[in-house]
């Protein structure tokens, strides 16, 4: 995998996030309690105020202190769930990883999300999106198709009914909607795979 600068990776991803996050407070309101797009924010925006200190450390250094950061600063239920990928995706990943290395490190986060939030794909969360980049990841797909797969797989979650997170309280009235941290996933997957082929 060709190097990035995690500083610019990092401050795009905050753009991004703050661009949608109208449309990812809109999403969890019509299944939620609306307070996606705000907790996605503030998160990202408490990344964002230390982006120079996370790109001074090696990348499992930095994402393990991102993933911290998310903890402390998303809430909801999403937080720990977005910590916990960055957090185990530090644990795994190498210095300077390989395609092998960031599918195996992104395999075994997937795992540790789903751990923590005693979920499994095909109940409409985010998982519902973190899969099929993993299955992409490990295909060999270029950073674009993976992006692709990933809006895909957000749209796909619209039919679902939730089972898992606060809109399985909804149990049938939870389908017609796309899944709210599904959408946060594609948003940042597009991010990094733009800065990954040098389009952003
Ligand atoms: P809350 O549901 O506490 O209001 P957010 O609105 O920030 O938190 O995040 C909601 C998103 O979190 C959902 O759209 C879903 O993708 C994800 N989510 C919630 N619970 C789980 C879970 N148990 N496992 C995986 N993802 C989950
Ligand atoms: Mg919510």
């Amino acid at each position: 995998m060709a190097a990035f600068d995690l500083a610019r990776l990092i401050t795009t991803a905050a753009d991004t996030i703050a661009a949608h996050s109208e449309e990812l407070t809109a999403l969890d309101q019509a299944i939620g309690d609306g307070d996606h797009g705000l907790n996605m924010k503030r998160g990202f925006e408490a990344v964002r105020a230390d982006a120079g200190a996370f790109a001074a450390k090696p990348l499992p250094e930095a994402l393990k202190a991102i993933g911290t950061k998310l903890v402390m600063t998303v809430g909801g239920a999403s937080g720990p769930l977005f910590g916990t990928l960055f957090l185990a995706l530090g644990k795994e990943i190498s210095g300077e990883p390989d395609r092998a290395n960031l599918a195996a490190a992104f395999g075994k986060a997937i795992e540790a999300v789903a751990a923590r939030g005693k979920s499994q794909v095909g109940q409409k969360t985010m998982l519902d999106v973190l899969q099929p980049v993993q299955d992409a990841l490990v295909e060999g797909k270029t950073a674009m198709e993976i992006a692709d797969i990933a809006d895909l797989a957000a749209e796909a979650t619209v039919p679902m009914k939730a089972t898992r997170g606060r809109a399985s309280f909804l149990g049938d009235r939870s389908i017609g909607h796309m899944d709210a941290g599904g959408r946060s996933v594609a948003l940042l997957v597009r991010t990094v795979a733009e800065i990954v082929e040098g389009q952003a």
